[in-house]
């Protein structure tokens, strides 16, 4: 198992009303394969401590990026209170199927619900780091426009890398498709590729499940839910 290490955030910027990114210091990191995620510790002065797993955002140094849950335990204090100085406990890297390599070389499909974003932004951001041409398609459903985490690098042109933005909400004015969950036709046609589903436990079943309609072999899709966590 991985050790404990003290992690000092160093900056924060706010991807939308509810979401914000948090960069650490972390002496002695390791490093880490984009997909993979840390286990938190936030540990009060009486010594009840909490834990939950959050994704990293980046390939390098430790960056996460956290959603918000109303009445959540750890997300409002890493969202709304957590200052740059302080420090807390963190775990990891951990995940070793979750994960692509830039020498991988089969064309990439990911699959985004909400905050499930996370790990795959990694995956695009490892990708363009290491000069890889890996066709990649991200198709990334959210509640609405202001629900959107890495808008202005999204929309950004990134040569090789397709986004497909499914609004399940709201949309904003003039985009062509209508509000509502993913269908196949958001995912498909299908194409040989591997797969990366990331979000909510329900929405990563049903995204699968849908992949497999299209044709996708279920050995080629990986997938991480981000249901609640703890000890
Ligand atoms: C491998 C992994 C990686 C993760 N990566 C990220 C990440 O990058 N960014 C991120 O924001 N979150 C991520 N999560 C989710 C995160 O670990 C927490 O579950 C989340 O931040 C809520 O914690 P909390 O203490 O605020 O809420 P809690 O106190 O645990 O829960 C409060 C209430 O909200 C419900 N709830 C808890 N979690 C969720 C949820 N995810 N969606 C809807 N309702 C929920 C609970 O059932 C409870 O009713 C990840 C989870 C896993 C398993």
């Amino acid at each position: 198992m991985t050790r404990w290490h003290v992690a000092r955030l160093v900056k924060v910027r706010d991807e939308n009303a509810t979401a914000r990114t948090l960069v650490f210091d972390v002496p002695g990191w390791p490093g880490h394969l984009a997909g993979q995620h840390v286990d938190v510790k936030l540990t009060a002065g009486d010594g009840y401590s909490a834990r939950r797993s959050y994704s990293l955002a980046g390939p390098e140094g430790v960056e996460l990026t956290v959603q918000r849950v109303p009445d959540g335990e750890v997300s409002p204090y890493l969202t709304l209170d957590m200052e740059p100085g302080d420090e807390l406990e963190l775990r990891g890297p951990v995940g070793g199927w979750f994960v692509w390599r830039p020498d991988g070389p089969a064309p990439v499909l990911l699959v985004a619900g909400g905050a499930g974003i996370v790990p795959l932004m990694a995956m695009i951001r490892a990708r363009r780091a290491a000069g890889a041409d890996t066709p990649f398609r991200l198709v990334y459903a959210v509640r609405s426009p202001e629900r959107l985490c890495y808008a202005d690098e999204l929309l950004r042109p990134d040569p090789g890398v397709s986004v497909t933005l499914a609004y399940t909400r709201r949309v904003p004015e003039g985009h062509p498709r209508p509000p509502g969950r993913l269908t196949a036709a958001d995912l498909g046609p299908y194409g040989e590729a591997d797969c990366y589903v990331c979000g909510p436990t329900g929405f990563v079943e049903a995204s699968a499940a849908l992949l497999v309609g299209l044709g996708h072999d279920p050995a080629r899709i990986r997938t991480e839910r981000f249901g609640p966590t703890g000890d």
